[in-house]
């Protein structure tokens, strides 16, 4: 899968990528993940790339002549349609599902706002999906971008390993609910024990106690992801 940021600030990303699962799955070619600066796309003799608002107000917006032409030259980069993603506070909230169905697709342009936003006009022209990922405003949609770009590599295949699998994580495509409480050495510790069952190697209570702690904590957590089911 290839994936594209287009940003004021690319060099936020390097330790993302740099590191870690991501940078596992650049080396084994499982994703491009690259970032496409926008300075050089800016207008005049100082590349610009943001303006007042017209109407006036505070802020800076970016502008639709600079955006619109990065990313049509991102576009470039891959013979299938991207799919173009704004990162905004005004999209759709970002969840695991719709993480799942950008996994899907060959081509991603995400763009990263900065300032108040980008001009209306870049986003109509260019089809774009508005995503949002949570109630709050951030100072830039570089973050945003990485939240998604890693919510999705780890969809990808071959990305996790066998031993990280991401069948039975929160929110997975199976039921949706939470994880239940995980342990790990030591099996005591300051007189907490990890709960025997797990300790007693009978898969099939295993498999039964952590089905019953999932749906007890998504009960008790975020009754809104049982209401759909019961
Ligand atoms: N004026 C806008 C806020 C702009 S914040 C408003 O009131 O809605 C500047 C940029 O940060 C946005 O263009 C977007 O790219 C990014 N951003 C801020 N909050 C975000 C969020 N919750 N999700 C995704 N991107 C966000």
């Amino acid at each position: 899968m290839i994936i594209q940021v287009v940003t004021l600030f690319p060099e936020m990303f390097e330790g993302v990528w740099g590191s870690s699962i991501l940078k596992r799955a650049r080396r084994d070619g499982r994703l491009d993940v690259r970032t496409v600066p926008l300075r050089p796309f800016g207008v005049g003799p100082h590349h610009q790339t943001d303006d007042y608002p017209f109407g006036g107000g505070v802020g800076m917006l970016m502008r639709t002549d600079v955006v619109v032409p990065a990313v049509e030259w991102a576009m470039l980069h891959a013979a299938h349609d991207a799919r173009v993603v704004f990162t905004s506070p005004q999209g759709r909230l970002f969840t695991q599902r719709v993480a799942e169905v950008f996994s899907q697709h060959p081509h991603l342009i995400i763009v990263a706002g900065h300032y108040e936003g980008v001009d209306e006009r870049a986003r109509v022209l260019l089809e774009a999906d508005e995503v949002s990922i949570g109630d709050f405003v951030l100072t830039g949609g570089e973050l945003a971008a990485m939240v998604m770009v890693d919510a999705i590599a780890r969809l990808l295949p071959g990305v996790l390993g066998a031993a990280e699998g991401a069948a039975d994580d929160s929110f997975s495509r199976e039921h949706g609910w939470l994880e239940g409480p995980q342990y790990t050495r030591p099996p005591e510790y300051r007189g907490l024990k990890v709960p025997g069952v797990l300790l007693g190697g009978d898969h099939e209570a295993v498999r039964h106690y952590r089905e019953e702690m999932a749906r007890l904590w998504t009960r008790e957590r975020r009754p809104d992801l049982l209401e759909d089911q019961e």
